[in-house]
Order: structure tokens, then sequence, then C-alpha cells
């Protein structure tokens, strides 16, 4: 059962140089998830997962600042926690990151070991979830909690990315693309696809950085946006909730969805909420991919059918008993002649047909260019690691 509030917590402060300033600012909003995650973070062994979209250049606005990572990482060290970082960045491996970053010597240091998700399973299920085919890195079970620390930022199909959508980072980079396609014309879906992660991972900390956001085209090529301020919450959903009309954003479909789905929880503001000007937002989503690259249809096309699984039925176990055209929900599902008829263009691949067949009849086939892809991510990821 969710809870149903919780609590929100900002703090002011105006750049990442004044290290004293930076800490006492985060000391501010992480005491109170201390306090929910019952006052003690002592022995806990806890994974960090940054927004490490690509580290291009010094002070690269696409990710959190290193100095926000590595005051977050001591402050938990400090309390006695132990700290791993985990991501996956675009095209680079964390280590390259961190590494680009200067971070590697202290984080060394500090025994925080840094690492690239590596393992993958289907998602744990829980109650209200929407697809039943999603796989995200493994490694969070390993761990007592997750500290979800994101940048706050524009981004061209989502408006924005905060906690939530920090998470979609947790499925494997190759198959990333074929979410968006499979989804992304169905921003909706998109939407439900990253409050599945969420409901997933439910990650304990929540730490956005605010001080310098970036805005217009992002999340990768947007410029920046100073609004010095920092956000934190024991719910991700709760914080983006705040944050979001804040940054001019009112109507965020992962908050709307959220609402419609019953899961959006109440927020207490502790302390009071800063002054925060709105971000210049992207134009209303179009043709755009993740990182705002625009595609022709013709091309997209092409691409759906290439990069993202299918659902593929095995006739001879199928005994034509209707339920995989009942649960599929936008209806691209329908029993002709006693045997389910995929509509592919329209198929979200949700996968609720495989879930809920009885007779596992449904069953996923990952494309060739899949293969290819996951082949390709390996060699990218060994020449940037
Ligand atoms: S749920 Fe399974 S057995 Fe029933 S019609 Fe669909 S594929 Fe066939
Ligand atoms: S056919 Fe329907 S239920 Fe099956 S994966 Fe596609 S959209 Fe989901």
């Amino acid at each position: 059962m969710m809870e149903s509030k919780f609590r929100v917590a900002y703090s002011r402060c105006p750049s990442y140089t004044d290290r004293k300033r930076l800490r006492a600012a985060l000391e501010e909003v992480i005491s109170i998830q201390l306090e929910d995650f019952g006052g003690s973070v002592s022995g806990k062994k806890l994974m960090f997962k940054p927004n490490f979209l690509a580290w291009r250049r010094d002070g690269d606005i696409a990710c959190v600042h290193p100095a926000f990572l590595l005051e977050s990482v001591k402050i938990f060290l400090d309390a006695g926690a132990r700290v791993s970082i985990i991501e996956t960045p675009a095209v680079q491996t964390a280590p390259a990151v961190v590494r680009a970053m200067k971070l590697d010597g202290e984080l060394a240091k500090l025994g925080v070991p840094v690492a690239s998700f590596a393992e993958f399973a289907p998602i744990r299920p829980v109650p209200g979830q929407c697809f039943h085919h999603v796989e995200i890195a493994r490694e969070y079970l390993d761990y007592d909690a997750v500290v979800d620390v994101a940048k706050a930022k524009t981004h061209g199909m989502m408006m924005l990315t905060l906690c939530v959508k920090n998470l979609f980072g947790m499925i494997k980079g190759s198959e990333r693309l074929g979410w968006h396609l499979a989804v992304g014309k169905n921003f909706e879906r998109f939407a439900d696809l990253l409050l599945d992660i969420y409901l997933a991972v439910r990650p304990r900390f929540n730490l956005l950085d605010g001080i310098i956001c970036m805005e217009g085209n992002g999340p990768g090529s947007g410029t920046p946006a100073e609004r010095g301020f920092i956000a934190g919450s024991s719910d991700a959903l709760a914080l983006d909730a705040s944050v979001a009309p804040l940054l001019g954003c009112e109507n965020l479909l992962i908050l709307e969805n959220a609402r419609k789905r019953g899961i959006l929880p109440d927020v207490e503001i502790v302390g009071g909420i800063p002054e925060i000007r709105r971000l210049r937002l992207p134009p209303p989503p179009g043709f755009l991919c993740e990182w705002g690259a625009p595609l022709p249809p013709f091309f997209k096309k092409f691409l759906r059918e290439a990069v993202v699984a299918k659902p593929i039925l095995n006739p001879k176990l199928c005994i034509g008993c209707g339920l995989c055209e009942k649960m599929c929900p936008p209806a691209s599902l329908k029993i002709k002649n006693a045997k389910p008829v995929f509509d592919l263009p329209n198929c979200i691949r949700c996968f609720c047909c495989q879930e809920h067949c009885p007779k596992g009849a449904i069953t996923t086939r990952k494309t060739m260019m899949m293969k290819a892809c996951e082949k390709v991510e390996e060699a990218v990821r060994f020449l940037f690691r």
C-alpha cells in the first residue's frame, strides 16, 4: 500500500563553487529524508543513481554537477552508509563520465565504487503496473535503498526530466530507443512506463540539482538556466509534483497519469518554497527522439520495426480464449478466427497479452537488429570505458 503523503524540502544554493554552502543546502534537504528513513543510514548499502546523460565538456549541464554528486555522497558516507554509484550514460560508461568529471580520484579515496549497470531482469511486479515485459537494471535489488540524484532539465518529449524520468536510465542503453519508438508516439504510455519503473524501484532518497538547470532544447542540448535551488524528498513523484509547476510545467504527463492511476501522493512542504523562475520549455513534443534529433516518419517506422521487440503467437498453444484481446490497452490485438492478430504499428509493447495468456502462447522476440545493437553498444562502451 502506498503512503499518500510525502514531505518535500527546498534549499537555496546559488552556485557549486562554495562547497560549504552547497553541503549545508544539501544537508537541509537530506535531513528530512533521513528522518523519513528511520533516522539513520549507518551500515546501510546505498546505490546512487545520478543523471549522467553525457559529459562532453567541463561544466556540461546534461549531467548532475560533479560537486553536487560528491557532496551528496560525502553526507551519506559521513552518516555511516556504504555508497556505490551506478548509472548507464547515453554513450560513455559511468567510470568514463566520472573520470571526465575529474571525480575518479576523490571517489576512489572515499572507497566509492563506480560502475555502469550490467545486469538486467524483468521489472519486479507491482500492483497497478501497466507494462509487463520491461527489463531494467537489477543491481538496485542488492542495496538497502536507492538515492535518485536528478538534474532539473527540459525534455523534448516529456517537457521536463526530474526524479521519476531519471529512472529511465535503468533501462538497458540499446533498448532505450526501442521503448521510445514503441510508446513514443503515445506520450501517455511513455509516462506510464516511467511510472512503472518508479513503482518498482521506489528510491528512498531523491535529490534534485536545480542550481543550474537546463532550459530550451533539453535534455542534451539546452541552455543553462541559473535557478539556485535544491529539492529533496523521500518520494520521487512527490518531489516532481512539487517542482514541475514551479519550473513552468503545470501539466506534466507523468503527474497527470499518476493522478489517473490513483498513485499521486499529497505533498507537504517543509520550510518554504523559494521563488523559482520558470524554465523556457521546449516546443510541444512532435517527432523528436530522446536527444532531440528529428527523424523522418518513414525512418522512424523502419526503426520501430527493427529495434522494438514484438509479441509473437505460438498458434499451437493458443486455445482462443480471448483474454489477450481483453487485456490489450490500446486494442491493437483482435481475435480473428479464434486466434489473436496483432496490429503491430499500434502495439505499444506493453506485453499485457503475454503476461495474461493462460497458455503461454504469446512470447516476445528480439529482432536481429536489437541483438546487433546490443553488440554495438558493448563495443562502444568498451571504447569509451
Ligand atoms: S490469451 Fe493466449 S490462449 Fe487466449 S486467445 Fe490469447 S493467445 Fe490464445
Ligand atoms: S498486442 Fe496489445 S497487449 Fe500485446 S504488447 Fe501489443 S499493445 Fe500490449
